[in-house]
């Protein structure tokens, strides 16, 4: 059976220009006062994920009548926004998440960008908000980086996190698709990921409440779905799990995934196996690259639908060897137990999953071939 790809990991083969040919394309202006190199490094050592960012954004503008314009690499801060503003209350809102990594020379990268572009397309179609282009989605990724260069650590497995986004900014109260949107891009210095090593997670598998449901926003990347995601997440942690992993809605039977991260079951035998894309689970680049890596070297990966039940047996006869969850932010992170209303079990093992991250990051980091043209060069 040849593997027929996505109409997303299609587009996201459509080829963009160089970084060399697309800087410009949003422009930077001056910043008064950038952070010192001091300032900068003790924010870089500390790399709390998502809590410093960088001296620049990227920023655009949608109207009606102009489309997207004013493109600007404008100084990190905050704007003023009118409170009637739509996504403050209807929630039009769209984000992505990717990665630069500086490799050993010195020069910086970053990993399937054109998925994450095209992605933001498919999650903006959902929630009725225009299409950016590929091209001014790299832009303003390359005119964001080689603004904020000096900001992409050169520490073994840290990175400069990316958030594009776009959201709702037309003061008005009515209910329909606002007419005006801003399309910003902000950059975090991020440290790894696992820095206690590789430690498996322990999963509540949520009985109540779900994330999406047949015919909502399951497969758009946005915030409605976190926030649905929250109050279990909350529980969850009070009770000492790190993650959720929900059921499909329709019928509280089958795996879907993570608040923010695909899943994997990996048999004893070898194969593997992952929910496949039902309209309620977000196509996850991550997701992708694991099924091009392990299609490519021969292994047996199926897209279907897993029921708990199923899966529960199959760890406790031993069938089902390991299991994890998978994401930008950590790459793949290891299930260590499931636990939900009336079960509990555990997951020992971690070696194809380890294997995984391991091929993954070093792909990412230059180490390996890019055989699969994944990365694009930023400066
Ligand atoms: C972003 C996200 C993922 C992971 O996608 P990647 O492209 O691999 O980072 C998985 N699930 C949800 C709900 C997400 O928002």
């Amino acid at each position: 059976m040849t593997y027929q790809p996505t109409a997303l990991e299609n587009a996201a083969a459509e080829p963009v220009p160089g970084a060399d040919e697309l800087e410009g394309g949003f422009e930077r202006l001056v910043h008064p006062a950038p952070a010192s190199t001091e300032e900068r490094e003790a924010k870089i050592a500390k790399m709390l994920f998502g809590k410093d960012y960088s001296d620049y954004q990227a920023h655009a503008t949608w109207t009606v009548d102009e489309g997207w314009h004013h493109k600007v690499i404008e100084p990190y801060g905050s704007f003023p926004m009118d409170p009637a503003s739509a996504v403050l209350h209807y929630g039009q809102e769209i984000f992505e998440g990717l990665k630069a990594y500086r490799h050993e020379d010195g020069s910086i990268w970053t990993f399937r960008p054109t998925y994450n572009a095209a992605r933001l397309n498919h999650s903006g179609r959902r929630l009725a908000i225009p299409d950016l282009s590929h091209e001014d989605f790299m832009a303003s990724i390359v005119g964001l980086v080689r603004a904020d260069s000096e900001w992409v650590p050169d520490v073994a497995g840290s990175s400069f996190y990316l958030r594009p986004f776009t959201f709702a900014s037309e003061p008005f109260l009515g209910v329909r698709a606002a007419h005006r949107y801003e399309y910003m891009v902000i950059g975090s210095p991020s440290g790894p990921y696992f820095e206690h090593g590789f430690q498996p997670i322990n999963v509540w598998v949520e009985p109540t409440y779900h994330r999406a449901g047949p015919g909502g926003m399951g497969d758009a990347k946005t915030g409605g779905n976190y926030a649905s995601s929250l109050l279990p997440k909350v529980k969850a942690h009070e009770e000492g799990y790190d993650e959720v992993l929900f059921l499909d809605a329709a019928t509280d039977t089958n795996l879907d995934e993570l608040g923010g991260m695909n899943v994997f079951v990996v048999m004893a035998d070898g194969t593997l196996k992952t929910p496949k894309l039902t309209g309620n689970i977000l196509p996850g680049c991550t997701r992708s690259s694991i099924l091009q890596l392990l299609r490519s070297q021969g292994k047996t990966v199926s897209e279907e639908t897993i029921p708990l039940q199923w899966l529960l047996d199959g760890i406790k006869s031993g069938d089902v060897a390991e299991m994890f969850a998978c994401g930008t932010a950590a790459v793949v992170t290891s299930i260590g137990s499931l636990t939900g209303a009336g079960f509990r079990v555990e997951i020992p093992g971690s070696d194809v999953t380890k294997a995984l991250y391991d091929h993954l990051t070093a792909i990412q980091l230059g180490q390996l071939p890019d055989t699969f043209d994944w990365l694009y060069r930023l400066a």
